[in-house]
């Protein structure tokens, strides 16, 4: 048994002292699987999913969020702030519960999945919902954590990204080397930079040969980076990458630059497709921003490049469940019937 995996596994590569806190709530050590089905029918046979989705808080965000909350602790604050399209509410208000904090979370109005709002909530955050954008939230914050010395845990915290940087760790000692691509979805562009820091440090240290081609992927309607300008009003159906001026921006248009790769956009309709494939031809319920690496492949794939001898790896960002509303709106096959075998019994047969 391990009390804190990550700094178990990884602690010459995190920046941590006899002081920091070593309170887990079991973050990490996600499972790397291979695609069954959607890695050979798309021309990938050495398809893997990262399952971020096993995380304690259901997504990736708690990798960087155990960190900064212990940061905090060590910083001697009493209160965690963030901005937040969801997930980092959840993660947040977590951790700071695990020690004993305060946490503020201030969201989109009405741009939350429901699943997240109800993590937050439970875990008693103070919720101050906006009516504005993920991005008017970040100004805010940043602010408002200066004046007030709360602690800020957004991606712009360091400690978020060192966090986050061990998945990247992970990928390389599952598969006993670097992947060949990653393919990941871009929303504030901290991840993407985070497993890009991560890849380089583990070939540094000799752990692995080389490094991935990152592929990031944004939401059509929310693609700052590929448009090369802000997006004032982002939209889409993927609300944990609904962000139209990414913080880590420079520091994923350099991971994208060094590792030889691109970032691209994927539509809703691309995005709601790979949703409902992982569903369906892999049992991978994720939430949609998820299913943009995946939707990302398919597009690359198309264009005619040959991945067939390529070893590759989706970030699995965020679990299904978090957003029911989108999983209930695809058609789902239904009966309702008298309460007997023969109502029953007549429709297995029709
Ligand atoms: C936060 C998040 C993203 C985007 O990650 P960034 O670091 O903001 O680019 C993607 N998917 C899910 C499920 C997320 O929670």
């Amino acid at each position: 048994m391990t009390t804190n995996f990550l700094i178990d596994s990884y602690s010459e590569f995190l920046p941590i002292d006899g002081d920091t806190s070593r309170k887990s709530l079991g973050e990490g050590n996600t499972p790397l699987v291979r695609s069954t089905n959607i890695g050979p029918e798309i021309g990938v046979p050495n398809l893997y999913f990262k399952l971020e989705t096993m995380n304690p808080t259901g997504s990736f965000k708690d990798r960087g969020m155990f960190l900064a909350v212990a940061k905090a602790v060590q910083a001697n604050s009493r209160s965690v702030i963030c901005a937040s399209t969801g997930n980092t509410s959840a993660a947040a208000s977590a951790y700071a519960s695990l020690h004993g904090l305060k946490s503020f979370v201030v969201v989109p109005s009405g741009k939350i999945a429901m699943g997240k709002l109800a993590q937050a909530s439970v875990h008693g955050a103070s919720i101050i919902q906006i009516r504005g954008s993920f991005d008017n939230a970040l100004n805010i914050v940043r602010e408002i954590s200066d004046q007030l010395q709360i602690a800020l845990v957004n991606s712009v915290n360091p400690f978020r990204l060192e966090g986050q940087k061990t998945a990247a760790f992970e990928v390389v000692d599952a598969l006993g080397k670097a992947p060949d691509i990653l393919c990941i979805p871009v929303g504030n562009a901290g991840n993407i930079s985070a497993y890009w820091k991560g890849f380089k440090e583990y070939a540094a240290a000799g752990r692995a040969s080389k490094t991935p081609m990152m592929y990031g992927f944004q939401a059509q309607g929310a693609a700052p980076i590929v448009n090369n300008k802000i997006i004032e009003n982002p939209e889409t159906i993927a609300t944990a990458i609904r962000i139209g001026n990414p913080a880590s921006w420079e520091k994923a248009a350099s991971a994208r630059d060094e590792s030889g790769g691109v970032i691209d956009s994927v539509s809703d309709d691309e995005i709601l497709h790979a949703y409902r494939y992982l569903a369906s031809a892999e049992g991978i319920f994720c939430e949609p921003a998820s299913a943009a690496s995946v939707a990302g492949l398919i597009k690359t794939s198309r264009l005619g490049v040959d991945l067939s001898g390529a070893t590759i790896v989706c970030v699995i960002t965020g679990h299904g469940l978090k957003d029911p509303d989108t999983a209930l709106s695809v058609e789902a096959v239904q009966y309702e019937v008298d309460p007997t075998i023969e109502a029953v019994g007549e429709i297995l047969s029709s």
